[in-house]
C-alpha cells in the first residue's frame, strides 16, 4: 500500500487528489478482516508549510455474518481518515500516520489499523432480515415454519384481550 509523491513534493502544488486501488497481500490481516483483498482509497494530500497531511476514505468488502440469520454475506464498509504523512513513526502520538520514504508514501500500518478500528462489529444481510425463527430454528428469510403462528406479539395480545371484553 504505497503511493509515489515524488513529483507532487518537488512542485508547487499544495494539494495532489488521489485515487487508487490497493492490493493487501498481508495473510494475517486478510484472515482476520475477512477481507476480501482490495481497498479502494480515495482522498487528498496537502501541504501545509513544512508539514503533510492526507485526508481520505477507504472502502473495502468482506465477508461477514448476519446477526440475526446467521448467513455469511459480502458487506461493505467506507472509512473516512485523516493522516499525517511522517519522515518516521511517532509510536507516542495518538495520530494517525503514514510513512514518507524516498518520496513514496507508506499506508500499510495506518490503514491496517484504521480498519480494525472500524469494522464493523454487527452486521445485518438485510435490513429486513427476519432472523431465524426460536423455536425450531428455520431460516425465515427462506421458508416460514409450523410454529411460526405460536409465536405471537405481546402487543397483539393485549389487543385481544381488549377486544375480548
Ligand atoms: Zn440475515
Ligand atoms: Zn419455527
Amino acid at each position: 500500500m504505497k503511493i509515489k509523491i515524488s513529483k507532487f513534493l518537488s512542485s508547487d502544488a499544495l494539494s495532489l487528489k488521489v485515487k487508487e486501488n490497493l492490493i493487501v497481500d498481508d495473510k494475517e490481516f486478510l484472515s482476520n478482516t475477512n477481507l476480501d483483498g482490495n481497498i479502494q482509497l480515495t482522498g487528498e494530500i496537502f501541504k501545509s508549510g513544512e508539514d503533510l497531511y492526507f485526508t481520505g476514505t477507504v472502502k473495502y468488502t468482506f465477508k461477514d455474518k448476519c446477526a440475526r440469520c446467521l448467513k455469511e454475506f459480502e458487506n461493505t464498509a467506507e472509512n473516512k481518515f485523516q493522516a499525517i504523512i511522517v519522515p518516521k513513526e511517532d509510536e507516542e502520538s495518538d495520530e494517525m500516520q503514514f510513512v514518507l520514504k524516498d518520496g513514496t508514501v507508506i499506508m500499510d500500518e495506518g490503514i491496517k489499523q484504521l480498519i480494525y478500528l472500524s469494522m464493523p462489529m454487527k452486521s445485518l444481510c438485510s435490513k429486513d432480515c427476519k432472523g431465524i425463527c426460536p423455536n425450531c430454528g428455520v431460516n425465515l428469510n427462506n421458508e416460514s415454519c409450523q410454529c411460526e403462528n405460536h409465536l405471537t406479539d405481546p402487543r397483539f395480545d393485549k389487543l385481544k384481550n381488549l377486544l375480548k371484553n
